[in-house]
């Protein structure tokens, strides 16, 4: 589905870019998709929140001035933040939302650009996206449950925060991937009120914080100060570390990871990938980033997630005592929300509220109710790249073997190139990976396939079928 107006909207793109330079543009309109234009209306889709709320506080007004010179009647910009997983599954930025408390101050050397920022931050509506990344009191060890499937993400994180300075720092740096709301933030930002606790100077940012920072240290001429405020730090913790983006500010981010971790001073990063697999990133950091200790934080099994949801209503029994959740239903719970500790919150959350709206008991049958369409939200099916292979195997009447071969005759380079179109279409799965699943292909052989797909299909209708046939069997 191309939404009219692709075209404009790639002109728009080139006048940004050359406005703004290369470094500055792909930091924020790299991932800025144009959903749709209704009306007056222009919709952007972008895939973080804070993306969105930095877009419509800087640059409303100038993309508001570009689209109309190109559309005549556009009078409003709307922006919406895709979803970070799959498109079926609805953003959802529930009761989990770290709530805002002080940011980290900057060491001493760093206070010209904290106040440069701050500066800049008055005239912003949403002042408090540029005050730096807050911290979640309720993010720490305390709170954290350990269980199988993360217990070694816990122990490093431990180790990390409880170094004493002066000690060799343990494993440099300290890398967690994980889907999404398994907890990276939550251990991250334990670490951080671990170690602030003792003494030791802080700093934590999502990537998307770190670029802005630098961009505006840029922009305010106090680049050089905020090299150094970086380097003057003993613990650097970076979250959400797939959304780095821009040449200049990687360059900047190696520099600091090499002096930091050169000069025994701990760095921990968490990502929803290993680094092999950050396609935006830099191959130096990207090696940088591996040469250190790599933990994965799998799902949690059922028994960790009932002792999440307990811990839950534990916490929400201490601030309302008269709240009854019984251990039927944090059974039932962890049984049947199934993806994340993010869920599980908002599981909990949700039975909260009900009970306190309608005066209800949480009972089971309530339960059910309350969240059926969480539940419901979270069921899309988890298509596997061996589910692919093999109806697409089938479908065709080639063997697996021949699809992860090298074989380049027609009848098996075009089912290998759907199967890996679906790979893509249907699974997170980034394209590094998909290749090194169907024989060990570069990424760029995939993504061939899949632009040849589209192509493909956008201009043949029996194609698209064929193609949309085989999704609706897989993705059920
Ligand atoms: P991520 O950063 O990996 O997407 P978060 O750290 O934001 O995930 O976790 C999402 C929510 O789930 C948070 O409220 C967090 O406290 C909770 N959570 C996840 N794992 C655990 C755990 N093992 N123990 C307690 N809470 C958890
Ligand atoms: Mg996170």
């Amino acid at each position: 589905m191309v939404p009219t107006g692709r075209e404009e909207w790639d002109r728009i793109k080139a006048r940004l870019r050359a406005e703004l330079g290369e470094d500055v543009f792909s930091s924020w309109f790299a991932r800025v998709e144009l959903a749709s234009i209704e009306a007056d209306t222009v919709h952007l889709s972008v895939p973080t929140r804070f993306l969105k709320n930095w877009l419509q506080s800087r640059y409303r007004d100038r993309l508001l001035t570009l689209f109309g010179e190109s559309f005549g009647t556009i009078r409003q910009i709307e922006f919406s933040v895709r979803s970070a997983i799959r498109p079926s599954a609805a953003p959802r930025e529930t009761a989990a939302e770290p709530v805002a408390t002080r940011p980290i101050p900057f060491p001493a050397n760093g206070r010209a650009v904290a106040a440069s920022v701050a500066a800049r931050a008055t005239d912003d509506r949403e002042a408090d996206v540029l005050a730096g990344s807050p911290l979640d009191a309720r993010y720490s060890f305390d709170t954290f449950v350990e269980g199988r499937s993360n217990s070694l993400a816990f122990a490093a994180a431990r180790r990390v925060a409880d170094v004493r300075p002066g000690e060799p720092v343990a494993f440099n740096p300290l890398y967690l991937h994980a889907s999404v709301g398994l907890g990276k933030t939550h251990l991250l930002q334990a670490i951080a009120h671990a170690a602030r606790a003792q003494g030791r100077r802080v700093l934590y940012l999502t990537a998307e914080h770190f670029m802005y920072r630098f961009v505006a240290a840029l922009m305010a001429q106090s680049a050089i100060a905020f090299k150094e405020a970086l380097r003057g730090i003993d613990l650097l913790l970076i979250d959400d570390m797939q959304f780095l983006q821009g040449r200049q500010v990687q360059q900047e981010f190696c520099h600091t990871l090499n002096s930091l971790i050169d000069g025994a001073r701990q760095v921990v990063v968490a990502a929803d990938r290993p680094p092999a697999d950050l396609e935006t990133v830099d191959e130096r950091v990207r090696s940088r980033l591996a040469g250190g200790l790599l933990v994965e934080v799998g799902a949690p099994d059922v028994d960790l997630r009932r002792r999440i949801v307990a811990h839950r209503v534990a916490c929400a029994k201490k601030a309302d005592p008269r709240l009854e959740i019984s251990a039927a239903v944090i059974d039932w719970v962890a049984e049947n929300v199934v993806s994340s500790g993010r869920d599980l919150d908002g599981a909990v959350n949700r039975l909260v509220a009900h009970n306190q709206l309608t005066g209800q008991q949480i009972a089971l049958e309530m339960a059910e109710v309350a969240l059926r369409d969480l539940l419901r939200a979270r069921e899309p099916r988890k298509v596997k790249i061996e589910d692919i292979q093999r109806v697409v195997s089938k479908h065709f009447n080639v063997t697996k073997a021949d699809l992860l071969s090298a074989r380049r005759t027609r009848t098996v380079v075009r089912p290998r190139q759907i199967a890996m179109y679906l790979a893509k279409a249907l699974t997170p799965r980034s394209l590094p990976e998909i290749g090194r699943r169907f024989g060990n292909r570069d990424h760029t052989t995939v993504l061939h396939a899949v632009r040849k797909i589209e192509e493909m299909a956008s201009a043949d209708r029996g194609f698209a079928d064929e193609i949309e046939m085989l999704k609706r069997l897989l993705d059920g």
